[in-house]
């Protein structure tokens, strides 16, 4: 059986916006020439600043949004164009937990009847079966059997996500889009749904993945990590190696916004960069350049880099970065302090 659950190659995803006179179309490209694996059974976290791309790409891969072009193969199958009663089949086993939870159920509908949704559009069981899977997953949530008479409103933030949790599990998916889950809760609440996720991760075997833009809720959850800026992934490796060996100048940053209180020690810093370059107007090459405090000009305008192995780390981990990675790649400390600085735009 393959290794990789799902395998996205060359994946876009432009939406056509109003030009700034009212009348021209514009393009902006939310996806990029995406090209990621998720392995059967692990958490891959998808991280970057909103705005990133990171919810189109993972709605793509669940197939909520068609890709402009590019493929997703989900278990073998290209599904990037399915339709009618195959799409529907697929979507039994792609399923999506929503980051707002109470806008993702029905205010007027009980929590048994939105969980029991699912198994009525894909014709499982009689009524009775389908009672008997609600509460066994509203156990499973944490919550119990008679809450399926109740409405959304009579619930906490953290027992609505729990809802919207058991509501897509219900279907008994294998794979799982977990997109920002925790970002609306309460402090108090993230660090129980986050546990309840790693449970029901491995007593289903579920593949998950994990959006979010803070690294550190990530870490908390991830096997490996993806790291989007702009629409592209610019670094990929296992949770270990993206928080102690980063290779790519924007992980970096990210990792020194994570706060103090970071076992390992760091300090957090404010992101300072600069605003993020307009995705209707990206910048030439690496879109990081302008940002980047190591950009060599000449080099890194020119054209984007691919994803390519780093020299110094785990064999699968990649970042797009002509100074980190493949075959122009330094030795850290000379190529930080050689490099013909390009000016970082914005910066305060
Ligand atoms: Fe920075 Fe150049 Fe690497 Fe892009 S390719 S991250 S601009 S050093």
């Amino acid at each position: 059986m393959n290794d990789d659950i799902v395998k996205v190659r060359s994946l876009n995803k432009q939406y056509r916006v109003r030009g700034a006179n009212g009348l021209s179309r514009d393009i902006v490209q939310a996806v990029s020439d995406v090209n990621l694996d998720i392995r059967r059974g692990e958490t891959l976290g998808l991280v970057g600043e909103s705005g990133c791309g990171k919810t189109t790409l993972s709605r793509m891969i669940v197939r909520l949004l068609a890709p402009t072009d590019g493929t997703i193969e989900f278990d073998g199958r290209d599904v990037s164009s399915l339709r009618g009663s195959r799409l529907k089949q697929f979507r039994r086993r792609a399923q999506i937990v929503f980051q707002d939870p109470y806008a993702s159920l029905d205010p007027r509908t009980t929590v048994g009847d939105s969980m029991e949704e699912g198994l009525v559009h894909h014709g499982i069981g009689d009524r009775l079966e389908r009672r008997r899977r609600v509460a066994e997953m509203l156990d499973m949530v944490g919550l119990q059997a008679a809450h399926a008479d109740r409405y959304p409103h009579e619930f906490s933030g953290g027992q609505r996500q729990r809802i919207g949790i058991g509501r897509a599990l219900i279907l008994k998916p294998d794979l799982l889009v977990a997109d920002e889950p925790v970002s609306a809760l309460d402090v108090s609440v993230q660090a129980q749904i986050l546990n309840l996720l790693k449970d029901l991760q491995q007593e289903l075997n579920l593949t998950v993945l994990f959006v979010a833009h803070n690294l550190a809720v990530v870490e908390n959850v991830s096997d490996r990590v993806a790291v989007m800026y702009l629409g592209r992934v610019v670094e990929i490796a296992s949770r270990a190696e993206i928080f102690d060996n980063p290779q790519h100048p924007y992980t970096e940053t990210l990792l020194r916004a994570v706060p103090t209180a970071h076992p390992r020690g760091r300090r957090m810093q404010r992101l300072s960069l600069g605003e993020v370059p307009s995705p209707l107007y990206p910048p030439a090459g690496c879109t990081f350049h302008p940002r980047c405090p190591i950009a060599r000009s000449g080099l890194c305008d020119h054209s984007p880099p691919q994803l390519m192995p780093v020299p110094v780390g785990e064999p699968d981990h990649q970042a797009s970065c002509y100074l980190r990675a493949g075959d122009l790649a330094e030795p850290r400390s000379s190529s930080v302090q050689t490099e013909q600085m390009i000016e970082p735009k914005g910066e305060s």
